[in-house]
Order: C-alpha cells, then structure tokens, then sequence
C-alpha cells in the first residue's frame, strides 16, 4: 500500500506555494550576514506601535477563543469602508479567503480565468479543488489583457481572479477598463477582484470596486493587513461582497478563523492613520529611488502602483543579489529568467540594494547581464 495511492489526484498533482526565504535561511546557507529581504512585499517600516501595543495588551487573554465573528474590527471597518457589517468576511489572511472562495464555488472540472503571470496563489487553489486554471497572459506592457479575459470566459467558468494592482508586476488597469470587462462578464460568474496592494496605488482614475458590488452582488474585493499595514505575520485579510454571497462563504469558515491577537493588531493598525501615511511616502520615494537608479544601471524597470517593482535586469541576477546578501523574488517559475520583483524598503535597504545590482553590473559576469 501507498499513501500516494489513496490521495485525492487533484491534490497529488499540487506543487506547493513557495515563499520568499527568510533571512535566517539564507545567512544560514550562504554563511553572510547583514542581509536584507526585499521578496515578501512586507512593510519595512515594521507595524504601526500602536498594533504592537494592542498585541502585547492581548496577550494575557489567550486562554479565551477568540470572537468569531471579529465584532469590533468588523463594526470599524464596515464605518470605514462604507458597507454594510454583513458585507464583510475575515480570514487567516487573504489567502483564507481566496481558498473560500473556491471551497465555496468550486466543483472538480469547473474553470477559472486569471491573469498570468499573477498571485501565484490563484491556481494552487484551483487545482486544490479540482478545477482548471485558464491563464490568460498579460499584455505586452504587463498588465492584465481585459478582453482576452473576457472572451476566456465559457460556461464551464465560474470564477475569474483579477489582482490590480497585479502581483508581480506592480501594473495596475484604471476604472473604464474594469467597467468594460464587468459589462460583458456574464452575471453568474463569481468575480474576484484581489486589492491587496490598493492602499499604495497612484493612479487618479483606479477603480472603486466597493461601489460596484451593489451592481453585481456575485463580487467580492479582496483586500489584507499584510501590505500597507504591517501586519503579514499575524495572518488577517478580508473579503467585501454582497451580503448573500458573504453569508455562504461564512458557512465555509472555520469558526475561529482570526485570532485574538491578529483582530487586535488589525483594529490598532486601522487606527493609526498616520504610520499608513508614512508607509505610503516611504514606499512612493523608495519606488522612484529604486527606478532611477536601476534604470540608470540600464535595467527596464515597469511603472507600479504597489510596494515592489518588476525589474528586468538579465538572467543570473538574482542569485548574483543573494551573494550580496540582497534577497529579491526570482521570476523564472513565470518563464521570466531575466525579470525578478524587488519590494521596496526602507530607503537604506534600497541603497543597499542599488550598491548590490551595481557591483553586478560593473563585474559584468552574469550571464545575460549587458554592461
Ligand atoms: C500578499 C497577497 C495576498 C494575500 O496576503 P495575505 O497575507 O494572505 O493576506 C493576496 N493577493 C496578493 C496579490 C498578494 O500579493
């Protein structure tokens, strides 16, 4: 007997999720010190006092099961973003939440449409309950082909990803574009729009996806406290939908889904305005650092609305970085050899950075790398 044997084919077929290394890992591996880690997309900043605060006021109640229901954090945010507190789903990150989704929707042999590359995590969870990703790729210019999407589309679809701005190019599509490609999206179509970068984009004219839920009740906007609010490693995200759709993704839930500690942090994090603010200007002045200087190293360097840039900067060049010590995303699992993303930092992690990228240009002996 195998244990092989007896796994659910869908599930054998799975290649996991593979994550940024931690710090620790690489120093451990390469014996270096001193590294940096720009491949998580993780605020640099740390999380906001106030968050750490309300973690350590938390932590003498850990004994009690945290409120399922996220009461208080529900009853701000709902304030906050101006839905309804039914509108509103919590979960151990956003990738809880995309995993309900298709746990909610998604029956073996069922297709979903999404953009590629993209959220690496969109077909993991596709193939996690048997369904089949359709990938369209991206436009020339990296960001998502909307009418190819839209005509994808077939009545084997159920659901279809959009990620704006898209994880890992940092490109984001403006509010005309989404409303045309919701326009001839068919009504019973599941879509999810994930904004876990929203609270860092620029552009004047980008979407505002809450006010078209009210018009198509089967979307849901995906949305985390990873990014902008520090929080990655306490694990809480949220979806808005209609209250209908969020009622059967709440059947799905498992009861204590966030904990104490996380929904404490998220409500202190949400407070404290201004360590956004200040998360948001460090990341705009570190994007336009990092683009000047990796430009003038002769690298293509993509426009972002998020906290990381896609960088074309020749094959070779992110292991050459983890030798310095600089640890960025390799993108070659998307048939991109010559692109990686780099987060952006504080802005003495930057300079770091651009020192590293320089000394590998001025060796020149990286493959592919053009002097
Ligand atoms: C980081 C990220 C998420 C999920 O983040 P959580 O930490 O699970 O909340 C979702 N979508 C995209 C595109 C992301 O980059």
């Amino acid at each position: 007997m195998s244990i092989e044997q007896l796994v659910n084919p869908h599930i054998r077929a799975l290649s996991p999720y593979v994550p940024g290394k931690p710090v620790e890992e690489v120093e451990r591996e390469l014996g270096i010190v001193g590294s940096v880690k720009l491949a998580s997309n993780e605020n640099p900043l740390g999380p906001s006092p106030k968050a750490i605060e309300a973690v350590a006021a938390a932590l003498g109640d850990v004994n009690r099961y945290p409120d399922g229901a996220c009461f208080e954090l529900r009853a701000r945010l709902s304030e906050r973003l101006g839905v309804g507190g039914d509108q509103l789903i919590f979960g151990c990150g956003a990738d809880e939440v995309l995993e309900l989704v298709v746990k909610t929707f998604l029956a073996p042999g069922d297709e979903v449409v999404m953009p590629w590359p993209s959220f690496a995590m969109y077909p993991i969870v596709t193939q996690g309950m048997g369904g089949t990703s359709k990938r369209i790729p991206l436009t020339e210019d990296m960001t998502h082909d909307l009418p190819a999407m839209a005509a994808a589309v077939s009545d084997r679809t159920k659901i279809v990803f959009l990620c704006n701005p898209n994880n890992p190019t940092g490109t984001s599509f403006s509010a005309s574009e989404q409303d045309a490609f919701v326009k001839e999206l068919p009504e019973d179509v599941i879509l999810v729009i994930d904004e876990a970068y929203v609270e860092f984009a620029r552009r004047n004219d980008f979407p505002n996806s809450l006010a078209s839920i009210d018009q198509r009740p089967a979307t849901l906007v995906l949305r985390t406290f990873s990014k902008i609010y520090g929080l990655a490693g306490l694990r809480v995200g949220y979806g808005i939908s209609s209250p209908e759709l969020i009622g059967f993704l709440d059947r799905a839930r498992h009861p204590f889904n966030v904990n104490r500690i996380a929904e404490a942090a998220a409500l202190a994090a949400l407070d404290d305005e201004a360590h956004a603010k200040l998360s948001w200007e460090t990341n705009g002045a570190g994007a336009e650092f990092l683009t000047r200087s990796l430009e003038a190293l002769g690298h293509s360097v993509w426009p972002t609305d998020a906290n990381f840039l896609l960088v074309e900067a020749g094959e070779g060049v992110v292991d050459a970085l983890l030798q310095e010590g600089v640890i960025v995303r390799p993108l070659a699992g998307f048939g991109m050899p010559r692109h990686l993303r780099v987060s952006i930092g504080t802005a003495e992690e930057n300079e770091r950075a651009v020192r590293a990228f320089a000394r590998i240009a001025e060796r020149g002996d990286v493959a592919g790398v053009e002097s």
